[in-house]
């Protein structure tokens, strides 16, 4: 992919794809993660789509998504795609698809789910999103999120259970 090089395990990364119920973004009902799951469908480039296809990645299930909050005319978003595999060639460069969108594969990122198996590396994207929920952006309540979301993270397991908002 661009001028890195990766091994992956296609048949695992399909199983454990199968084997995951939804995205990231899904799981959580803070504004910035509904406006990224709202527009899910529209946002990755064709580029993009064919090589999570090829890496045996379903693209609605992105692993974690990120909401960074706003940049420029929009939202700046970044995620992770979990797949069974290894960086052979970090390379240096990211693939842009214009000024909105780019992606790389990288070996840093939040804990993937067991039903991975190891070893993981996740093509990591960083994308300029415009707000398209029915309801104002509220900074407070996003940072108030993210920051609840870091915690949980951090205690992963029993407290992601209590902690999870019940919707
Ligand atoms: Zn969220």
């Amino acid at each position: 992919m661009g001028d890195q090089l990766v091994r992956f395990d296609l048949d695992s990364t399909v199983t454990a794809y199968l084997g995951t119920s939804q995205g990231d973004a899904d799981r959580c009902s803070c504004q910035g993660c509904r406006n990224f799951a709202l527009q899910r469908n529209a946002i990755y480039p064709d580029g993009f789509r064919e090589i999570l296809g090829r890496l045996g990645v379903d693209w609605h299930k992105e692993g974690e998504a990120v909401h960074y909050g706003p940049k420029a005319s929009g939202h700046l978003y970044g995620g992770w795609f979990y797949f069974t595999g290894e960086l052979i060639e970090k390379g240096e460069s990211c693939i842009r698809s214009g000024e909105e969108f780019q992606y790389w594969i990288g070996t840093s990122f939040p804990r993937p789910p067991d039903v991975f198996r190891r070893p993981v590396v996740a093509v990591e994207f960083l994308a300029v999103l415009p707000w398209s929920l029915g309801e104002a952006y509220d900074p407070k309540a996003g940072r108030q999120m993210s920051k609840a979301k870091e915690i949980i993270r951090r205690y992963s397991g029993a407290l992601e259970k209590l902690a999870k908002p019940s919707s």
